[in-house]
């Protein structure tokens, strides 16, 4: 992979004509670090938030040992960069033939489920080869409520009566029992995760039954852009965030019990930028080379602003507009598709025009693992860069400095 200290030198080098994704390597070492040195439980690392081998590799040299994983290409994308790792197979709802691949072929010993049936078909497995259920532990996925950009509780998890009653039903088989919730993803508000764990100390009183685990999911906030003007508080910094729900782990009585956490976004959005071109500005809007069928959907499924700094190609002498005024402009994809435009604007100066490129920064999470081939496209041009994408001096990002803590 060619190595640039910045992304600005890439674009000035290379002056693609394609998207190219800035892989910050150390960024990621560095995030990943931060999140392991502040919780106490096991971190499995989200694969579903971008499941590269580039990123699965930098995870497993950072010492990374478990991993979420939700399908039979998972296991084996996490097999080839941590042959060693733990897979912990999270999602509630599979296949009765990825229970038996992710049993007999992996020896995955810890799945999720949130209903009786899925109990059914992971006995099947278990008995049909013979195995000693006390070497598996169920989680009992539970249903919270949140306000998050993404909310999962609307498709996955059991209400408290009907957990309780999994628990016991998985207990009485002689499985081990946790208990999980996730509550969705770009969590901003901590108190999700406050009334996930006063519904998980719940279900556990009402249960009844020893429980061997329990997992907080993943929905830890980054950092993005920001509407000027808006008026929420950002997110807590992730250390602050996980100390809070520690001590909450502990007020719910889940102090004596082995926790674990499923980040994803907040460990790779970071660690990728990408590089796209204006290929046509008209009025407040402009064209560019990726969108919603790209590296983009994120932004636009979850209504997230990002992060932004403009590039001007240094080879347009003519240009209108101040370069020092910030304006909002309407993003359409490459695709000719008509809902290929961000539900976001970008926040770029005036002066921006066609042939300049655009850094689009945090973008490492949900985008390389949701791109298509829709209408042709599909961005697939990686490069190394040392420098981390500077959120504080992004363009249009009204957004004070914050202080960590
Ligand atoms: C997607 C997912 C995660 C990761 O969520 P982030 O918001 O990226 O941290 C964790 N756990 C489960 C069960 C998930 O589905």
């Amino acid at each position: 992979m060619p190595r640039f200290p910045t992304a600005l030198d890439a674009a000035m080098r290379l002056r693609p004509d394609q998207p190219v994704y800035c892989f910050r390597p150390g960024v990621l070492a560095a995030d990943i670090r931060a999140f392991r040195a502040a919780f106490r439980g096991k971190t499995a690392y989200a694969v579903k938030t971008n499941g590269e081998p580039m990123v699965l590799a930098v995870l497993a040299a950072e010492g990374v040992d478990s991993f979420d994983v939700a399908s039979p290409a998972e296991f084996d994308a996490v097999r080839a960069a941590a042959p060693g790792a733990e897979l912990l197979y999270m999602h509630p709802v599979k296949a009765q033939s990825d229970i038996r691949l992710a049993l007999e072929s992996y020896g995955i010993r810890t799945l999720a489920l949130d209903h009786e049936d899925e109990v059914a078909k992971i006995l099947r497995v278990v008995r049909a080869m013979d195995i000693d259920p006390g070497e598996i532990t169920l989680y009992v996925r539970l249903a919270t409520k949140s306000e998050a950009a993404y909310e999962l509780s609307k498709k996955f998890g059991a209400a408290p009566g009907h957990a309780a009653e999994l628990a016991q039903r998985i207990d009485g088989i002689g499985f081990r029992v946790g208990l999980a919730f996730h509550v969705g993803s770009q969590v901003e508000d901590p108190d999700a995760y406050d009334q996930a764990l006063a519904i998980a100390a719940a279900v556990r009183r009402r249960a009844g039954v020893p429980i061997a685990g329990l997992d907080i999911g993943g929905g830890f906030p980054a950092r993005y852009g920001r509407e000027p003007g808006r008026k929420a508080p950002l997110p807590p910094p992730t250390e602050a965030l996980l100390d809070e729900i520690q001590r909450e782990v502990v007020e719910f009585g889940f102090g004596d019990v082995p926790l674990i956490a499923e980040p994803g976004r907040v460990i790779v959005a970071r660690a990728f930028s990408v590089i796209v071109r204006v290929l046509l500005k008209k009025g407040q809007r402009v064209y560019i080379n990726d969108g919603v069928w790209g590296s983009l959907s994120d932004s636009w499924t979850g209504k997230i602003p990002l992060p932004v700094r403009l590039m001007p190609d240094p080879a347009r002498r003519r240009r209108t507009g101040n370069p020092a005024k910030i304006e909002p402009f309407r993003v359409c994809g490459a695709t000719c598709d008509s809902v290929d435009i961000l539900s976001r604007p970008f926040y770029l100066p005036e002066s921006v025009d066609t042939g300049d490129w655009i850094e689009i920064g945090h973008i490492g999470a949900y985008s390389l693992g949701l791109r298509t081939h829709f209408n042709g496209f599909y961005p697939d041009t990686f490069v190394e860069v040392d420098e981390a994408f500077d959120l504080e001096t992004a363009d249009g990002l009204a957004e004070p400095a914050v202080s960590a803590g």
